[in-house]
């Protein structure tokens, strides 16, 4: 979104220090943008990484709001690989999560004495905490892919069932799937009633 940038990572071209001409986007050119290109067939996917403007929250919510109007405001159905800002909010990182295929978070130097070398601001810490959120969620999204196929499974030919019983005792009962072969016995003062599954 821009080559503005707060810290000062010597191998960087955006770096702090560098005398280059700096240039920001707001979030609706970048929408804009993106979808005048992707109209046009000229891209299938959007990468999109920044500087930091201000801070790591700041810069992390221009990014959400993008890759959120994207998908909800522009229904764009491309790729979309977003870089984590380290140091930026859980709840940032989450919101921008359900809209992109791919966070990645760059962790730039394997040592921390090396990171210390080129970028004296900036620590692993701050980027384990972004990858942990990541990890944590890719594993709630398997978990609940998983709870869906077994849901799913349970009885492909049994299905949601509902009653209205009694003129007068007007009352319902909803059965959700019940179990292969299984049987269900309801009863109460009026009535008694065995649903099996087929
Ligand atoms: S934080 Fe990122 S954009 Fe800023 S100087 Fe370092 S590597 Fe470059």
């Amino acid at each position: 979104m821009t080559n503005y940038c707060i810290y000062d990572c010597s191998f960087c071209v955006s770096r702090r220090s560098n005398d280059v001409q700096r240039a920001a986007f707001s979030v609706k050119e970048v929408v804009d943008l993106t979808m005048n290109f992707y109209r046009r067939n000229y891209i299938e996917g959007l990468f999109l990484s920044s500087g930091i403007f201000k801070s790591a929250d700041y810069t992390m919510e221009r990014l959400m709001l993008v890759v959120k109007k994207l998908r909800t405001e522009e229904r764009f159905n491309g790729y979309i690989h977003l870089k984590a800002i380290p140091g930026a909010s859980e709840s940032l990182l989450k919101q921008a999560g359900l809209y992109v295929d791919r966070m990645s978070v760059n962790l730039e130097i394997p040592t921390e004495e090396g990171l210390k070398l080129v970028a004296p601001e900036k620590d692993h810490q701050s980027v384990r905490e972004p990858l942990a959120i990541i990890k944590n969620e890719i594993l709630n999204v398997q978990q609940h892919k998983r709870l869906l196929k077994n849901f799913r499974s349970l009885s492909p030919q049994a299905k949601v069932h509902r009653w209205s019983l009694g003129p007068h005792r007007r009352q319902t009962y909803r059965l959700c799937r019940p179990r292969m072969n299984s049987t269900k016995i309801i009863s109460s003062s009026a009535f008694t009633i065995q649903v099996t599954s087929p």
